[in-house]
């Protein structure tokens, strides 16, 4: 006896058999029990999701010789002729090769003629939209006024171009994909009917790979069996479609957070030993960072449902979204330049060492005010538990990116060292000036104009100092005297103050070095910025430009 496939062999014979597609089920039957048909009905979707059942199922229920019903008997002559698939009554056409007006004349011309076996002719024409423009007008004139003895099941891919007065005859329903439960568990029932043992994760697989088409699942499903000369493992599932299990997928995941490029290489090795397909190892990484992300950024969301959460849980805690997300737009720039790799190995191992080069950078908590930070992007400290990190953040199209970029050191080291340490032979200069003004406590309104003034000299318990004309409004009485009161606190000794204005402001302000400063440290983070390797490589990845607005120096 020749071997059945299984799609044939478990195709549904009965509208309680089908696999999804609940809402035209519902259609079709109450529209069979209450005896009110539509006689048109347009069924879009993708390949294999199931409209030749339909209309076979949809045919047996009209033609059955028990009469018209939703539950046709399948034991008569006419039902079972349909799901033998010799019923004459029952006529499919594949449009996409019978496109031709004249074609379409001698379906249509036949249209008229009564039923030869059963009550009604049911018309199946696939690809419909592949029909000519006179083909349609053909058709139209029947639509129109169709025999009450025909009925009419149009299937398409693109009912887009389906003329609007065809589709307005049309009742139509979306047939939609089947999800991967949806197909695994119908694999499920099927494997256990032909008693071939399985491991479950191996259904999930071949469920993906078929992309919500029943009829691929199931032809994969037979390969599978004679792969497996009898049962279905993972490994071998695997190795058929060449895409890598979920455990290898975890390791590649944990090796990247990790940072473990070793690891990670060898990986890619081995994967290639396998002889796995590395388009669709990408395809697992982004199916993998979609959960991740969603584990992130949605986490009231019942995941525990799903497979491997808690694998996928315990990543997501080990990274942070940005990085996920980052690393989802590598992914999907790495399946699309994979064609263009010297080779798909070294492809798919660029892909993992840009992710390895976007891990993000730590500032060690050592670093505090007093000293500079790293002063590039690309000086990474990778250690655990640090206080601080910061990401490169990037979008596809605008990076936005938070920079450290080192400050020049706020002051001259011996001088600070001898104003905030030594208590002894107190003076102030020109050159102390700057530090002694900033460390002394005062008032918002005193410190304006502490931080304002130029020192011009300090002769006999007298300070002058300078302040610009425009500025001049800020040495109020009340601001004096503080300072004063203050510098004379400062010296240990009582102290007059004498404020010149000058026409030309003078740069030696605190205000004006604090300013100075801020423009040197922004201009050394946007030139750092720019002469960034991995910047550069962030603006050829992703054809990101630099918003440099947006480049801040950190601390
Ligand atoms: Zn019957």
């Amino acid at each position: 006896m020749s071997y059945l496939v299984l799609a044939r062999k478990w195709r549904p014979k009965t509208f309680s058999e089908v696999v999804g597609q609940q809402h035209v089920l519902k259609a079709l039957i109450n529209g069979l029990d209450q005896d009110r048909l539509h006689h048109a009905f347009l069924f879009s979707g993708t390949r294999g999701v199931g409209k030749t059942t339909l209309a076979r199922i949809f045919a047996k229920s009209l033609n059955c010789e028990q009469g018209v019903s939703s539950k046709p008997c399948g034991e008569c002559q006419s039902c079972q002729e349909v799901d033998a698939g010799r019923f004459v009554d029952l006529i499919e056409v594949d449009a996409a090769s019978r496109t031709k007006v004249d074609d379409t004349r001698e379906l249509l011309d036949n249209v008229q003629y009564a039923p030869s076996r059963g009550r009604y002719k049911v018309y199946l024409i696939d690809e419909v939209h592949m029909l000519s423009t006179s083909s349609f007008n053909a058709l139209l004139k029947t639509l129109e006024e169709p025999p009450s003895h025909v009925k009419f099941l149009f299937a398409t891919t693109d009912p887009q171009k389906l003329p609007v007065t065809i589709l307005s005859r049309c009742l139509q329903f979306n047939l939609r994909r089947l999800d991967i439960t949806q197909i695994s568990d119908h694999l499920v029932k099927i494997l256990g009917k032909e008693s071939v043992e399985f491991e479950h994760a191996a259904l999930i697989e071949i469920a993906r790979a078929a992309d919500g088409s029943m009829r691929d699942a199931l032809s994969l499903l037979d390969q599978a069996i004679s792969f497996g000369a009898g049962s279905i493992t993972n490994e071998q599932v695997n190795q058929m479609l060449g895409t890598i299990s979920q455990q290898q997928v975890h390791l590649l995941m944990s090796a990247l957070i990790n940072n473990d490029g070793q690891n990670l290489l060898q990986q890619a090795q081995e994967i290639s030993a396998q002889g796995r397909d590395f388009k669709l190892v990408l395809n697992e990484l982004l199916a993998s960072l979609q959960r991740i992300a969603s584990i992130q950024l949605v986490p009231d969301l019942e995941h525990t449902d799903e497979k491997n959460f808690e694998q996928f849980q315990q990543l997501a805690q080990q990274c942070s979204p940005e990085l996920i997300q980052l690393f989802y737009q590598i992914t999907l720039h790495g399946k699309r330049d994979l064609p263009y790799a010297s080779d798909p190995q070294s492809g798919f191992e660029m892909v993992l060492l840009r992710m390895l080069s976007f891990q993000p950078m730590k500032i060690d908590s050592d670093m505090t005010d007093d000293t500079p930070p790293a002063p590039s992007v690309t000086n990474k400290t990778i250690s655990p538990n640090v206080s601080q990190t910061h990401y490169a953040k990037t979008k596809p199209i605008e990076p936005v990116i938070h920079h450290v970029a080192e400050s020049p050191p706020p002051v001259n080291d011996a001088t600070t060292e001898k104003v905030t340490t030594s208590n002894d032979d107190k003076d102030i200069n020109s050159a102390n000036w700057l530090n002694i003004i900033g460390q002394l406590k005062l008032t918002a309104f005193t410190r304006q104009l502490g931080d304002n003034s130029a020192f011009i000299k300090f002769e006999n318990n007298q300070i002058t100092l300078a302040i610009a004309d425009g500025l001049a409004h800020l040495a109020s009485d009340k601001a004096q005297e503080r300072l004063t009161s203050e510098l004379s606190r400062y010296l240990a000794q009582d102290i007059k103050l004498t404020i010149q204005q000058e026409s030309q402001a003078s740069t030696a302000t605190l205000a004006n070095e604090r300013a100075e400063q801020k423009r040197s440290s922004q201009q050394q983070a946007v030139d750092s910025i720019h002469n960034d390797p991995i910047v550069a490589a962030i603006k050829q990845t992703f054809d990101a430009r630099i918003i440099e607005s947006t480049i801040k120096p950190l601390n």
